[in-house]
């Protein structure tokens, strides 16, 4: 297995558009690293050039050390595993695993005790003889993913494997290719735009947006400490609520106005909002709705930020239901217990934890903290 490295990558196409700038990641060797961001952030032509299927405009691409930009696909040691699986429909399972090692010319037994060693790890062993027609979705992907294991990869790519399976399949594969990490020991890159995938799977996860770098941290990190608005809306579902809020600053004290509403910051946070130069300003104050309550414990606890407001919505999930809500004209949603009494149409009182707030400057939509 390996370390990859990026420095300064991009990639112009030849109609002039940039679609990945100034790329810059170290891949360490065993990490699961996902790619994630809306549609066209460059996540694919990002994982591509690693291939070797697009040109790198710019930059450098270095596998276990050495520069590999001008090194053809099949001499970079690296397996690809796409979302359409791409099997070969006349052949069975084992010739669809043993394809590209045949290719290879590598001698027929050892062919034989790779593909069933794989088969094995991705309980296919039943299925060899099987052509892809009479499989499942999910069996298909785990051929798909036999095919990249049997070449015992320095590096996996894969490019959305999950999103042709049903929610169900997609679950039980995620596990499944999480187990496979551990079990291969193996560095693997994993595109994706599903961010339940990304904080399930990662061990970091590069967001992208318009082909550029957001931040590169842990999933906890992220969800915890986002760098910027972007960051704080894409991970976590539903999204963050933000709503524009008056900084007001008196002495030590900060507090956080929208519409008739207040919230009271806690003396760290409050202390970034007045280095910061945000007194009298207006920020983004941003709140997760699985931070915000309408238990009555919290409501009591939290006096110096609670919300009063109809109930515009009601959606149970099971454990949890979403209540939605509006505040001076901007949508709040809040992730509660499902014991609530609370009902459509309801006026409630809701409160959140302050030291759980998080503020951003309304210019450069940076973390102020
Ligand atoms: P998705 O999640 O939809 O697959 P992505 O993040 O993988 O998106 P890419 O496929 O990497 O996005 O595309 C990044 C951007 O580059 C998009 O705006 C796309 O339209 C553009 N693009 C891709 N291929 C070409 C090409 N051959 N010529 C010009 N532009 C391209």
């Amino acid at each position: 297995m390996a370390s990859l490295s990026l420095k300064n990558v991009c990639k112009k196409y030849p109609n002039g558009f940039e679609a990945v700038k100034d790329f810059n990641l170290e891949v360490e060797d065993k990490e699961f690293i996902i790619f994630v961001g809306p549609s066209g952030c460059g996540k694919s032509t990002t994982l591509r050039m690693i291939a070797g299927l697009e040109e790198i405009s710019s930059g450098e691409l270095s596998i276990d050390g050495r520069v590999v930009n001008d090194v053809e696909p099949k001499d970079r040691d690296i397996a690809m595993v796409f979302q359409n699986y791409a099997l070969y429909p006349h052949m069975t399972v084992f010739d669809n695993m043993a394809f590209g090692l045949k290719l290879r010319k590598v001698p027929k037994d050892e062919i034989k005790k790779k593909v069933e060693e794989a088969a094995k790890i991705l309980d296919l062993e039943k299925l060899l003889d099987r052509k892809p027609k009479a499989l499942s979705g999910g069996q298909r992907q785990r051929v798909a993913m036999g095919r990249a294991i049997v070449r015992n990869p320095k590096v996996f790519l894969m490019d959305e494997p999950l999103s042709n399976l049903d929610a169900k399949l997609r679950v039980q594969m995620r596990s499944e290719i999480s187990a496979l990490h551990h079990r291969l020991g193996a560095t693997i890159i994993y595109v994706t735009h599903d961010q339940t995938e990304a904080m399930t799977l990662g061990t970091r996860i590069v967001v992208l947006k318009d082909g550029v770098i957001q931040q590169v941290d842990s999933p906890i990190k992220l969800y915890n400490e986002p760098d910027n608005l972007f960051v704080a809306g894409f991970i976590g579902s539903p999204q963050m609520n933000f709503v524009d809020a008056q900084c007001v600053v008196e002495g030590d004290k900060v507090t956080l106005k929208f519409d008739k509403f207040s919230a009271v910051l806690p003396p760290a946070k409050a202390k970034k909002l007045i280095d910061g130069g945000y007194a009298g300003k207006t920020v983004i104050l941003g709140i997760r709705p699985e931070d915000i309550s309408d238990s009555q414990i919290e409501v009591e606890t939290f006096k110096s930020s609670l919300i009063e407001a109809d109930v515009t919505g009601y959606e149970l999930l099971g454990a949890e239901v979403l209540l939605y809500f509006q505040i001076g004209g901007a949508n709040f949603t809040a992730k509660v217990d499902s014991r609530t009494p609370a009902r459509m149409g309801d006026h409630v009182r809701f409160a959140f934890d302050p030291s759980k707030i998080h503020v951003f400057d309304k210019e450069t939509e940076l973390t102020i903290t």
